[in-house]
């Protein structure tokens, strides 16, 4: 069982069932949202997420997204599209032990920033991966 939750403590999470996917992000959509140059990412069963205290606000980034955030301290948890309707993604970085879960890979660096130097030897995608990534 994996667990997390927002910054400040008000929302906390449980995920009941194994990570599908990992990815690191580096599309502009994310960036803005986390304020960060790019946001790793695990997909989930959306049926395996539960929000065990506190109520995510939520924004729709673009018309078949949402994405969900703590209202209070604005840690950025989860995004899931219309296009993708049983899984969700949720922020490695709002994990309790986000060591447990490593990115396989980078997705969308067409729009990573110039001055970020990645040297990793995980693949990397210039848009979303084929089985769906966050974008
Ligand atoms: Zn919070
Ligand atoms: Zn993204």
């Amino acid at each position: 069982m994996l667990t997390g939750g927002c910054f400040c403590g008000a929302i906390r999470y449980e995920i009941s069932k194994p990570v599908l996917d990992t990815t690191i992000c580096h599309c502009v959509d994310c960036r803005r949202a986390a304020g960060a140059p790019m946001v790793a990412w695990m997909t989930v069963a959306r049926d395996a997420l539960r929000f065990v205290s506190g109520e995510p606000a939520r924004y729709e980034s673009n018309p078949a997204v949402l994405r969900q955030f703590c209202a209070n301290c604005g840690t950025h948890l989860t995004w899931e599209s219309d296009d993708l309707p049983d899984t969700i993604d949720v922020s490695i970085g709002s994990l309790d032990a986000p060591e447990q879960v490593a990115p396989k890979d980078h997705t969308w660096t067409s729009q990573q920033l110039a001055w970020l130097h990645v040297n990793d030897e995980l693949p990397k995608y210039p848009a979303a991966e084929a089985t769906g990534a966050p974008d």
